[in-house]
């Protein structure tokens, strides 16, 4: 992955953290050395702070952006919405806010380069769980029998399965599966959800986490 940060003590933390957790990591310092990296190297994800001393980490992603379809993950210390949702439209495939733990950086990171690579229809399934979902063929089994879902079940179930035991935010699914309403469509989510317990035959399959989300949970037969 390519680490975009001026800070050099924020660098060097994030990059232990990372190497730790088996990431390659490669780290540039301004915007311009970013965007020569990614025009040079093909990288998994890229991790790009907003305030770089050359230029804003948004200039450079949008840049980065015409020639590169990799993951950008923008980190800031500006959290309010709008800066959310301008990063986003620029282009950006999510966002973390400063300071952030080395697990939810390493959860989104998991979750743009795993998305990356259904879009290239290469995600082998998971062949030792009672629900298999196979992204290339579409379907869902439980049990080695189809499960009958509808295309946005489907989506939602392959998100949230990918990662079992992981709990997932309402707005981040809404936003990785839904791609769009940042607000709204919670009660669209509930549904899904429940549909796809009843489909599942029992509801222990997704587990709502108060105030936070759902996750994915291998139930045993
Ligand atoms: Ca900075």
């Amino acid at each position: 992955m390519l680490l975009v940060e001026d800070d050099a003590s924020i660098a060097q933390t994030v990059r232990l953290s990372l190497s730790n957790a088996g990431l390659q990591v490669t780290h540039v310092g301004t915007g311009t050395d970013a965007i020569l990296a990614a025009q040079t190297t093909s990288f998994d994800v890229i991790l790009m702070d907003l305030g770089l001393p050359d230029m804003d980490g948004l200039d450079a992603s949008r840049i980065i952006r015409e020639t590169s379809s990799t993951p950008i993950i923008i980190v800031s210390a500006r959290g309010d919405e709008l800066d959310r949702v301008l990063g986003l439209e620029l282009g950006a495939d999510d966002y973390v806010v400063k300071p952030f733990s080395q697990r939810e950086l390493l959860a989104r990171i998991r979750a743009v380069t795993r998305r990356n690579g259904e879009s290239h229809s290469d995600a082998e399934p998971v062949r030792d769980a009672r629900v298999v979902v196979d992204e290339r063929t579409h379907t869902a089994r439980l049990d080695g029998d189809e499960i009958s879902l509808t295309a946005k079940e489907f989506d939602l179930l392959a998100f949230l399965c990918a990662e079992p035991g992981v709990v997932f935010r309402r707005n981040d699914i809404l936003e990785h599966v839904w791609d769009t309403n940042w607000y709204g469509t919670t009660k669209t989510l509930d549904a899904h959800i429940a549909s796809i317990r009843k489909k599942l035959g029992s509801p222990d399959w997704i587990q709502a986490v108060r105030g936070v989300g759902f996750k994915f949970v291998e139930v045993t037969k």
